[in-house]
């Protein structure tokens, strides 16, 4: 059974002027895509051809199945770690889970955004809720996603190139601060549950 590319969960030109149509023409439309039809590629005719894409992130190894079993979860998560007319501070179970991690909204907006900005290279932000039950800020190289590590992800940004290349070049700084206008805290709660 192949895997197929989500529908994005709003219109395509949902996230101006934060993040363009054209931006999610080529991140959804183009790169997730290419994850998805490689994934497919790579799973035909293996005894992973009818397995769940979790089993695929835990089971492959190192290597192209991992890379892009692990980019197809990650990209169907960040869709929906954002929403239009988001953004703001957190309301309901998620406000109180951060301000008991963190101290205060600020405080993991600070950390979040460090470790967004700061991450070298391609990967991701994200927030999770670890095995002992803590939140963390944790950031991921390349494809690797929390949930090959036992973490369970609340909250992610894609600080890949591609993510924000159309619309901020190379100011990734200036794509993390929109991106704070986009979260979509309803996915975080229902994450939390
Ligand atoms: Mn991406």
């Amino acid at each position: 059974m192949a895997f197929t590319l989500p529908s994005l969960p709003y219109a395509i030109d949902a996230l101006k002027p934060h993040l363009s149509q054209e931006t999610l023409e080529f991140h959804h439309g183009k790169h997730h895509a290419a994850y998805v039809n490689r994934l497919n590629e790579l799973i035909a005719g293996t005894k992973w051809a009818d397995a769940k894409l979790e089993a695929i992130i835990g089971g492959a190894g190192p290597g192209a199945l991992f890379n892009q079993a692990a980019q197809h979860f990650n990209h169907s998560f960040y869709w929906n770690s954002m929403a239009p007319r988001a953004g703001g501070e957190p309301k309901g179970p998620a406000a109180e889970a951060i301000r008991k991690a963190f101290n205060d909204f600020a405080s993991f907006k600070q950390k979040f955004t460090e470790a967004a900005v700061g991450h070298f290279g391609s990967g991701w932000a994200w927030l999770v809720r670890r095995a002992d039950g803590s939140l963390a800020v944790e950031s991921t190289h390349d494809a690797d996603t929390p949930i090959a590590h036992g973490t369970k992800p609340l909250l992610t940004c894609d600080v890949w190139e591609h993510a924000y290349y159309i619309d901020y070049r190379n100011a990734r700084a200036k794509y993390v601060e929109a991106f704070w206008n986009l979260v979509n805290w309803d996915f975080v709660n229902a994450n939390l549950k």
